[in-house]
């Protein structure tokens, strides 16, 4: 099998060619195949800690690599509107943005969705779901050989999930306000945004939150396509990364803070459908193949991800309080968790 890694390869040339605005630093390096890999965090914007931030993390799943192709597109535009958009400068004046474009580059390197040591970075948090969840999919300690292995038990997290986690203690969940998105593929018909939580089935505390955002998506582009649902709507998992670092910053700050973590799963049949002979490689069920497909998919998702930096600039003018954050309670109840209101 080749491995190689063109996504590193797009990230270096565009690093060599970002202005002095961007901050850079190498988190981890991880080593395989007698090759040292960066896993880079970039920023941009503000870093006063009393204003909002938005991180961007892709690659988590070294197989999917459209996640990483999709942040890299995304962030390769903005670096080139720092040229010229004076409105992209202002919005920096009051925004931090961070990015972990490839969070497993081993993995990426490897072809696997798993890091080198074999484990799932999706089911590596020290984190068990409280009802039952799917055999191996749901995540297992058996062994590194089967898919969706946690890690052993008792260990410190992985090198790549405590990049993560570090870049959500610091840069993420001690704000007032902060949103997350993590960028997978390979689920499914339709592209779909989940938001915690995959360890119950329980409504997540910040679900009226989401659930505001939805509407102001909704609202300002009624035409989207993305089913958005909480992760438990399609099965449960131990060991969800987000599940944990939600957990973790909410345990530590007030319940004032807001930590909105949401994973976009872009759905691969959208490719597959129209190119069946994807369906016998591992790569094409993950990523489209290039060409317009590609291109396609890339556009498709910037307004998301450029929309998610507007809203969580503005978040003190949508985010939902008193009687409207009970409302949004009681349409998300009925939404995504089944309840009926008296008629
Ligand atoms: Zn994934």
């Amino acid at each position: 099998m080749k491995q190689h890694l063109p996504e590193l390869i797009e990230l270096n040339h565009l690093l060599d060619e970002a202005p002095a605005v961007l901050s850079v630093r190498v988190a981890q390096t991880v080593k395989v195949d007698g090759v040292a890999l960066p896993i880079h965090v970039l920023a941009l914007g503000n870093p006063d800690p009393s204003l909002p931030a938005i991180g961007y993390f892709g690659g988590v799943h070294g197989l999917e690599r459209i996640g990483s192709q999709v942040l890299l597109v995304f962030l390769r535009g903005l670096l080139n509107r720092l040229k010229w958009d004076p409105t992209l400068h202002r919005q920096l004046e009051t925004l931090r943005m961070v990015f972990v474009p490839i969070s497993n580059p081993g993995g990426m390197w490897r072809n696997t969705r798993c890091n080198p040591a074999g484990v799932d970075l999706m089911r590596n948090a020290p984190l068990d779901a409280v009802e039952k969840v799917p055999f191996t999919l749901g995540g297992q300690r058996l062994s590194a050989r089967l898919p969706w292995y946690r890690g052993p038990v008792g260990v410190p997290m992985q090198p790549e999930s405590q990049v993560l986690g570090q870049v959500v203690d610091e840069e993420l969940g001690k704000r007032r306000f902060s949103l997350a998105l993590d960028c997978h593929s390979g689920f499914g018909a339709r592209d779909r945004i989940w938001f915690p939580y995959a360890h119950t089935a329980k409504p997540f505390p910040n679900m009226p939150e989401v659930h505001a955002l939805k509407t102001l998506f909704e609202e300002t582009y009624p035409t989207h396509n993305y089913v958005i649902e909480p992760q438990s709507r399609q099965y449960l998992a131990h060991g969800d990364l987000w599940d944990h670092f939600y957990l973790r910053a909410r345990a530590v700050g007030s319940a004032e803070r807001v930590f909105l973590p949401l994973t976009l799963e872009m759905g691969s049949w959208l490719w597959v459908k129209k190119n069946p002979s994807q369906l016998f490689s591992r790569q094409g069920l993950f990523n489209p193949r290039p060409g317009h497909r590609l291109h396609r998919i890339l556009r498709r998702h910037l307004l998301w991800l450029d929309f998610l930096a507007r809203a969580t600039c503005g978040w003190e003018n949508w985010l939902p309080h008193g009687r409207t954050r009970l409302k949004h309670k009681k349409m998300a109840m009925v939404e995504w968790y089944g309840w009926r209101l008296p008629s």
